[in-house]
């Protein structure tokens, strides 16, 4: 059985195993695109359509954990589902180290 999630840096199998490629655009994803409506998509369900600091199903947003801006990529392993007002006061603190979960993975 493969493993969803992870199989390589340019590589990724959502939850129904389909194989996608890491979009390597440099800016923002644009959720028209189907690999990208995906990857949001999955991240959302692997994180159990809920912000993955608060709880909150609401208002929901695919962060990237290292930003394009500091080199991060569009991997699943690099996105995060965030609401918009934990992504709000990530952006704000984002050169301050924030602490990682402990409880992940
Ligand atoms: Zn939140």
């Amino acid at each position: 059985m493969r493993e969803y999630g992870v199989v390589s840096p340019q590589f990724w199998i959502d939850h129904s195993l389909r194989e996608w490629k890491v979009p390597e655009i440099k800016g923002r994803l644009k959720f028209k695109i189907p690999s990208h409506a995906a990857l949001r998509d999955f991240v959302f369900h692997r994180d159990g359509n809920k912000c993955v600091r608060c709880g909150s199903d609401e208002r929901l947003v695919a962060d990237h954990k290292i930003s394009r801006k500091n080199g991060g990529s569009h991997h699943p392993d690099n996105l995060q589902t965030l609401c918009m007002k934990c992504n709000a006061r990530k952006v704000s603190t984002e050169d301050k180290k924030f602490p990682e979960r402990a409880d992940r993975g």
